[in-house]
């Protein structure tokens, strides 16, 4: 069987951890007991999650042309992703300026950057589009260039799967050209208005085809609107980063499905991908291989 092709029309960051005690408060200096520079940006964490799970992976998306833009695109090759469609515009790359505060949590600046800049480039990427068995998006780039690109998707007969993050209110002319909606439980709360997960996959269906909702530690759960939800657990381990695992879970159940997986058996494959990941630091440097993911399942 040949590989499935999935392309990824999203946002690439450099993230800029600093890791404190106690957050400054304003106007205040404190100092850190670490720092890490580590790729990321929801679009290119779920092109590497789609790489690693073994598809021909092609990113869409633009970086700046700072040094951050040159690691970008090397950290994305390096995974053996296609940037045919990653332009290099005049200007800063996107970053995120994430505070990691040991006590409350963490606190993130996003500066979207060349992310910005993507409007009115899906046009020329329609080729790159076109030959994918899924086309994969999130909230991180400008709705006008992801419902293009969702339309563009449509048009091309590729199943478009969407991330609603950050959570926002969701525009019909958006929705209308999404196949599959992957929100975790909070962006679903978000966009619903409803806590309870299987009221907001309700609510959700009614405004598109199938909705795969993730559940954190809990695991996920899948529907459509003629059959009843599918609830697939997480696997039990010692989670000790996070980061990017609904991003890991996406890039993987689509490539499953992409490869004529059900919903539970890709489910299945995307827990194991994400348990895999979040057992390690880091975002798509965490992300296993298919073959570990493979060893997992055995
Ligand atoms: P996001 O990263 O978007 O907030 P979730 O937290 O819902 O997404 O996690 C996505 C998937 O990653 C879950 O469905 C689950 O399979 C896996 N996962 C997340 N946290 C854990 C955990 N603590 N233990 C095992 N698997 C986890």
């Amino acid at each position: 069987m040949s590989a499935p092709r999935v392309a990824v029309f999203g946002s690439v960051n450099m993230d800029l951890v600093a890791y404190v005690d106690v957050a400054p408060a304003t106007g205040e200096t404190v100092t850190g007991t670490a720092f890490r520079q580590v790729p990321g940006g929801k679009g290119a964490n779920q092109a590497v999650a789609a790489a690693r799970a073994g598809a021909d992976t092609v990113f869409l998306g633009a970086v700046g042309d700072d040094a951050f833009g040159v690691e970008l695109r090397e950290n994305l090759v390096a995974a053996g992703i296609d940037t045919t469609g990653l332009r290099t515009v005049t200007g800063p790359s996107g970053i995120a300026h994430i505070v990691v505060d040991g006590r409350a949590g963490n606190s993130i600046i996003v500066v979207p950057g060349a992310n910005g800049e993507v409007v009115g480039t899906v046009a020329g990427d329609r080729e790159l589009i076109g030959g994918a068995d899924a086309l994969l998006l999130q909230l991180e780039l400008p709705m006008e260039a992801v419902v293009a690109a969702a339309r563009a998707g449509r048009a091309l007969g590729v199943p478009v799967h969407l991330t609603p993050a950050p959570a926002r209110e969701l525009p019909d002319e958006l929705l209308e050209s999404v196949d599959v909606l992957i929100p975790n439980e909070h962006e679903a709360a978000a966009i619903t208005g409803r806590t309870d997960p299987r009221e907001a996959m309700t609510a959700l269906l009614e405004r598109v085809p199938e909705v795969l909702i993730t559940l954190g530690g809990e695991g996920s759960l899948y529907g459509t609107r003629d059959a009843e939800p599918v609830h697939a657990p997480a696997l039990k381990v010692e989670a000790v980063d996070t980061t990017a695992a609904g991003d890991t879970f996406c890039g993987s159940f689509a490539v499953a499905r992409a490869e004529g997986a059900d919903p539970r058996e890709a489910m299945r494959f995307a827990a194991a991908a994400a348990a895999l990941s979040v057992q390690r630091p880091g975002a798509s440097s965490s992300m296993a291989s298919r073959a570990e993911v493979e060893d997992l399942l055995r």
